[in-house]
């Protein structure tokens, strides 16, 4: 392959409402690699999603259906996005991004036109991973549609995900949810979004992974990323973005005081994580409730896990 085309693959695409079309974004290179932890989901992504696109054979060999989509859920900030876009670079696919926030409007048939749009540009881009993020906003948000709106969203985002076989190969649609126990059941059923994956909050080695990923190329002293990493329980990946953009600040301010580039040092890490909550406990509050009592399948059992495992209220 020509070394534009090798670009090329790599381009992250996405809807612009204001443009109402889509734009190309940034490249994207991250693979498995880039991704701190997460060892298990990776496994099973491997095993339910990649493998089955690499050797179809072994799979139709023994009689397992291939298709399906991956559904990613779990606390704000905690990689969804991120795990994605790996995803894409994994299997060497284009990266589509759809948040579903942005093609809803309050005309008639207009949602639906955008998401039709949507997919037949996917058609013309394959390989190419699709996510669609923020499915919550299908049923969500009845201020901006109503329910009657949704339902035919909802039918529309059927429809293109259930696309004849040759209109849809060479796309690979992943979701995303914080509140999967919101979503339309139709949207689970067999060869849609049927293969349920939680993302916790990182652990220690994980994040430790991430504020190195954060503080890297920044003018920085002895920074000691193992004593944030180790009080930082229950940070998203989000929220360990913010710590740092904190701690950067308080570097920015002392250069401008003494009118040299002061490096970055622990304790402004420090300083900015007393000021930081991690976001992720509320989630963890509501989702019990759904997990403990409306679970009839027992799909929301990673979730409890670690809620007991952290002693979460
Ligand atoms: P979500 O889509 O779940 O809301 P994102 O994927 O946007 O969250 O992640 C938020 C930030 O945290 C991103 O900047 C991402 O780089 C970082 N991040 C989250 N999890 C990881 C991880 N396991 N390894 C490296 N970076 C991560």
């Amino acid at each position: 392959m020509s070394r534009e085309n090798q670009q090329d693959k790599f381009k992250v695409i996405s809807f612009d409402k204001e443009q109402n079309r889509m734009v190309e974004l940034e490249q994207t290179r991250e693979t498995f690699a880039d991704v701190g932890g997460l060892e298990e989901v990776k496994k099973r992504i491997k095993m339910d999603f990649i493998m089955p696109i690499q050797s179809p054979e072994i799979f139709q060999a023994f009689g397992k259906e291939l298709g399906g989509g991956l559904l990613f859920y779990g606390p704000p900030g905690c990689g969804k996005t991120f795990l994605a876009r790996a995803v894409a670079g994994e299997i060497n696919a284009r990266f589509l991004h759809l948040d579903l926030q942005n093609i809803l409007s309050r005309w008639s048939g207009e949602a639906e036109k955008n998401l039709h749009e949507f997919f037949e540009d996917a058609r013309k881009r394959t390989p190419c991973v699709l996510f669609i993020d923020e499915l919550d906003a299908l049923g969500g948000n009845r201020q901006k549609m109503s329910a009657h709106h949704d339902r035919m969203l909802v039918n529309q985002l059927l429809v293109e995900l259930d696309g004849s076989v040759s209109e849809n190969e060479g796309i690979y649609v992943i979701g995303a949810t914080n509140t999967p126990w919101y979503l339309d059941p139709a949207l689970r059923r067999p060869g849609r979004f049927d293969s349920l994956m939680f993302l916790p909050p990182p652990q220690f080695e994980e994040r430790k992974a991430i504020l190195t990923l954060k503080t890297n190329g920044k003018p920085q002293q002895d920074l000691q990323l193992d004593l944030v990493a180790k009080y930082t329980d229950h940070f998203s990946g989000a929220d360990l973005e913010y710590l740092v953009k904190d701690a950067v600040n308080l570097a920015i301010s002392r250069s401008f005081e003494t009118g040299e580039i002061q490096p970055l040092t622990n304790e402004d890490l420090m300083k900015a994580m007393e000021k930081r909550q991690p976001t992720t406990l509320e989630w963890f509050a509501t989702a019990k409730s759904y997990a403990q009592f409306s679970d009839k399948n027992h799909e929301y059992q990673d979730v409890l896990d670690y809620i007991y495992q952290y002693n979460l209220k």
